[in-house]
């Protein structure tokens, strides 16, 4: 355990690296992170280990998934800290791009998916996805890894990355991971650390409320009802809902009628400044 992990900075550095071990035969798994790891980054890691030969890790703060008003210049940046986690995990290979590895000079090109884009964070963060979508795709393509792994605390971008990759051929296998907590329910996020301590500690019934909704919902409650109590309770409590919705899991389609097939319970919200996101799977009633 704890052996030294390479951080390589360029393209192709990392091909280099990736084509000897193709040559070996070993089979390869990327985990893409904006760094400021935390544990819910690190079980993809495991989860990666378990699935490959080898398991990269990059690590970018990708401008373009930004918007203007965005927190891009305040995200935390913490490669010291990020590698020691990573060396402790017996992470292969860390890729961190110098910014010209993945946007030189006159790059033009920006990957738009429609479909599952269009709903929940499409509505409030129209020019994000495209960026995730770029990112991923120039990711994947400058490693060719066997697989990538995602995590399921961004579900929209889970879908959207199935999407691009079915859509554009890449060669690669997507698995999802399931979302770590912390221990009183708070989906694990870089952006926890914005929170002021009275955020912090209201921060869990972001998880409770979406417990307690989504068991109404499998009793057979109205969607209706039980979404609009949900929005109260965190209202009251001092959130500001952007949105709360009940959404298939494989279309992000909303429901006209009963809940007739796998479901999810989507949130994104702000606690003074900073916008949370989490979601739960709703088993539909019997
Ligand atoms: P980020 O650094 O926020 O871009 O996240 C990198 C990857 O880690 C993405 O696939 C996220 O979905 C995943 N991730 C972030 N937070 C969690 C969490 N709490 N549990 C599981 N996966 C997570």
């Amino acid at each position: 355990m704890g052996s030294k992990t390479k951080i390589i900075r360029t393209v192709t550095g990392l091909r280099t690296q990736v084509n000897k071990w193709k040559k070996l035969g070993k089979s390869i798994a990327l985990v893409p992170t904006m760094g400021a790891l935390h544990a819910g980054h690190l079980s993809l890691v495991r989860l990666a280990h378990k699935k490959a030969d080898i398991v990269i890790v990059s690590i970018f703060v990708n401008p373009t998934q930004f918007g203007k008003n965005e927190d891009l210049s305040k995200y935390p940046r913490t490669e010291k800290q990020d590698k020691e986690k990573l060396e402790q995990l017996d992470v292969d290979l860390i890729f961190a791009p110098n910014a010209d590895q993945i946007y030189p000079d006159g790059f033009s090109t920006s990957i738009h998916v429609s479909g599952v884009t269009a709903p929940l964070c499409g509505q409030s963060r129209p020019t994000h996805f495209s960026g995730v979508a770029t990112i991923v795709a120039k990711l994947l393509l400058q490693t060719q890894p066997d697989i990538a792994i995602f995590g399921e605390k961004d579900f929209q971008q889970l879908l959207l990355i199935r999407q691009v990759v079915s859509d554009l051929n890449i060669p690669v296998k997507i698995i999802g991971g399931p979302i770590v907590r912390e221990s009183d329910g708070l989906a694990m996020s870089s952006r926890n650390t914005y929170l002021s301590e009275h955020h912090r500690a209201i921060a869990p019934l972001i998880y409770k409320t979406l417990k307690s909704t989504a068991k109404k919902l499998t009793n057979g409650e109205q969607p209706g009802k039980c979404i609009s109590e949900a929005v109260k309770t965190l209202t009251d409590a001092g959130f500001k809902i952007d949105y709360l919705e009940l959404r298939d899991s494989k279309k992000l389609s909303s429901f006209n009628s009963a809940i007739d097939q796998p479901a999810r319970l989507f949130i994104a919200c702000n606690l003074g400044k900073t916008r949370l996101i989490d979601n739960i799977k709703v088993t539909p009633p019997k």
